[in-house]
């Protein structure tokens, strides 16, 4: 099932025409419109009439997070302000927000595209979507509750939290599908288990839309046993419009990218160098349609590889690679390096391990990994405690190559958020 059919299974040389196309009309318009890039243009020596192939895109100045922020709050708006429609910030974690504009048009084509991305998994009109996300400034919940509605969904904006109510409106309105981030799935999951409710018994889920955070394939299994759903994974980022960038199709093989929208590239995250197809580095993103605020090559600082292998489902825009985690994710632990997906992985393919896990770090390089037991846990049995501690040390010793000190709780203690998890604490002192 397609939502635009022609727009996806486009054939490999008229997709890459047009995206040339394209290119070339958001070269001009921010050059045109843009003192920030106009700027960026002089230093490099380039025009835009320079651009003449898909290959030249390299040849374009890369953006940061840090010059959106300097830009904040209007600096890269490329329309009048009457052609402003909506306003988004996403606050980052540290320092200025950055401001991001939809002009009418951006709205529409950002819903189309979540809309592509709603009946590849397998939805139309009769499905009730749950959307878990927050509402506000955020972009998480809007661009899913709009994209969900062009498809002719019944949405219900529940946003986050509040699992008793939750489970309410699933009961009372018969959700099909829910959009929510993988620490709240797993959290939910928790809460039914802890009610006794068989979700595939006695709630209507099928689907749920799981991203905003990195999570590997063994929490996906963890999410689609505790709810009874099919999960398919859902990337996206304020800066690109928020959800819809990137997501999962039946085949649930890596995320195919809308690429009529978004010129894509994998750099070296070190020197900012392209790499080949199939190698992993920083996805770097351009604006093909955007009006009020395209963005040139940006880096979304998130880790990912390009599948060039062409989908069985007959889409011929290409796929990422789950993202593993961000350039700034990677913490260096006596000499390692780690990245906390590592850790997550390691502990998600243990059953008796259960939905929350916290990484601490302190000191000179002390780590700590709190982990939530599964369910009933072992009620006091000490010697089966034991056994497992030792079992999660040395799974993660071997993965790390670092070992750390495992804490075993009982589940349900360790704090959820109901935005994205906050799993690593670093206090060192270093
Ligand atoms: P913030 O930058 O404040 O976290 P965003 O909502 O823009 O706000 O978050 C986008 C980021 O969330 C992405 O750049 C990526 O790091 C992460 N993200 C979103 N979806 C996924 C996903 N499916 N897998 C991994 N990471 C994701
Ligand atoms: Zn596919």
């Amino acid at each position: 099932m397609f939502w635009d059919q022609e727009a996806e299974t486009m054939g490999r040389g008229g997709l890459e025409q047009l995206q040339l196309r394209r290119l070339k009309a958001t070269v001009r318009r921010v050059y045109e419109r843009v003192p920030f890039y106009r700027q960026k243009f002089a230093e490099a020596g380039l025009q835009p009439r320079h651009i003449t192939s898909l290959a030249d895109a390299r040849r374009l100045p890369l953006t940061t997070s840090a010059d959106l922020r300097e830009q904040y709050p209007r600096g890269l708006v490329a329309v009048d302000a009457t052609e402003l429609a909506r306003l988004h910030t996403s606050s980052g974690t540290t320092g200025k927000p950055k401001g991001l504009f939809f002009s009418r048009k951006d709205v529409d084509r950002a819903a189309e595209l979540m809309a592509r991305c709603l009946v590849m998994a397998g939805l139309g009109p009769g499905g009730i979507l749950q959307n878990m996300m927050t509402y506000g400034m955020f972009t998480g919940a809007l661009v899913m509750h709009y994209g969900a509605e062009k498809v002719g969904l019944l949405v219900i904006p529940s946003g986050p939290g509040n699992s008793e109510k939750q489970l309410l409106l699933m009961q009372d309105f018969g959700t099909t599908a829910i959009h929510t981030t993988p620490s709240y799935a797993l959290y939910f999951a928790d809460y039914l288990e802890k009610k006794g409710i068989d979700p595939r018994r006695e709630l209507s889920l099928r689907q749920g839309f799981i991203g905003a955070e990195p999570y590997s394939e063994e929490t996906r299994r963890k999410i689609e046993q505790g709810l009874g759903i099919d999960v398919y994974n859902s990337y996206g980022l304020s800066e690109m419009n928020g959800p819809g960038v990137a997501f999962e199709c039946a085949e649930k093989h890596g995320l195919h990218i809308w690429e009529d929208f978004f010129l894509v590239e994998i750099v070296d995250p070190r020197t900012g160098e392209p790499l080949p197809d199939g190698e992993r580095g920083e996805l770097v993103l351009t604006t093909l349609c955007r009006e009020a605020m395209p963005i040139l090559r940006y880096r979304t600082r998130d880790i990912t590889s390009i599948l060039p292998q062409p989908c069985p489902c007959g889409r011929t825009h290409r796929r990422l690679n789950r993202i593993t985690g961000r350039t700034d994710d990677m913490l260096i632990v006596r000499g390692s390096n780690i990245y906390p997906q590592q850790i997550e992985r390691v502990l998600m393919d243990i059953p008796a391990v259960g939905r929350n896990y916290v990484i601490l770090l302190e000191g000179l390089d002390e780590l700590t990994v709190t982990v939530e037991l599964a369910g009933a846990g072992f009620g006091g049995q000490v010697e089966k405690l034991v056994r497992l501690q030792t079992e999660i040390t040395d799974k993660l010793r071997a993965e790390i190559m670092v070992k750390p000190k495992v804490e075993l709780v009982a589940a349900g203690t360790l704090p959820v958020s109901e935005g994205k998890a906050r799993r690593v604490i670093d206090k060192r002192s270093l």
